[in-house]
C-alpha cells in the first residue's frame, strides 16, 4: 500500500505528520531544525480529516534521535513519524508520551541542585487536565510543559 502524503515528497528523511495545528513552529524551534543544514518543508494549518487542522514537517536526510523524538512527544503526542527512503514510507510510528525525560530540559527552579551539579535533569511526566506536568526528580517540584520547555 502506498501512503499518500500531503506535502511534496522527499527522497530520504523524516516526515512528522499529524502535529496539532500551531505546534509545528514550536517543534521547529525546540529541535533547532532551522539551525541545522537539513532542508525542511513545512505545512501549517493543513486540513486534516481527523484533526480539523494539522501541521506537517518534512526533514530531508535526517533521522531523529530518541531524545529528540521524546521532546517531540511533549508537543505533539499524537503525531506520527514517517521514515522515508527512496520516496517510500519504510517505517511509521506514533509518538507516545514517555514516562520520564532525561537531560532534555533544564529545571525551571533556579535553586535546583541540577544547576550546580553535573547531573542530567530527570523529569517524570503525567497528563493533567489536558496539559502535561513534569516533576523534577531532584527538587521534586512540578511544572507545566510550557514552563519547562521555555515556550
Ligand atoms: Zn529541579
Amino acid at each position: 500500500m502506498r501512503n499518500k502524503l500531503q506535502v511534496e515528497a522527499i527522497r530520504q528523511g523524516t516526515v512528522i505528520d499529524h502535529i496539532p495545528a500551531g505546534q509545528g513552529i514550536k517543534i521547529l524551534d525546540r529541535l533547532q531544525l532551522l539551525d541545522s543544514d537539513a532542508s525542511i518543508t513545512v505545512g501549517f494549518n493543513l486540513p486534516s480529516k481527523d484533526q480539523g487542522h494539522k501541521d506537517i514537517i518534512k526533514v530531508t536526510d535526517r533521522k531523529f534521535t530518541e531524545q529528540e523524538a521524546n521532546q517531540l512527544a511533549l508537543f505533539a503526542p499524537s503525531a506520527t513519524i514517517n521514515v522515508i527512503d527512496n520516496y517510500e514510507v519504510v517505517d511509521k510510528f506514533k509518538m507516545a508520551l514517555p514516562d520520564s525525560l532525561l537531560g532534555a530540559f533544564a529545571c525551571p527552579n533556579s535553586n535546583c541542585i541540577t544547576h550546580n551539579e553535573p547531573v542530567d535533569t530527570h523529569f517524570s511526566l503525567r497528563a493533567h487536565q489536558g496539559d502535561v506536568r513534569l516533576k523534577c526528580k531532584y527538587c521534586e517540584k512540578s511544572f507545566s510543559k510550557d514552563i519547562v520547555s521555555g515556550l
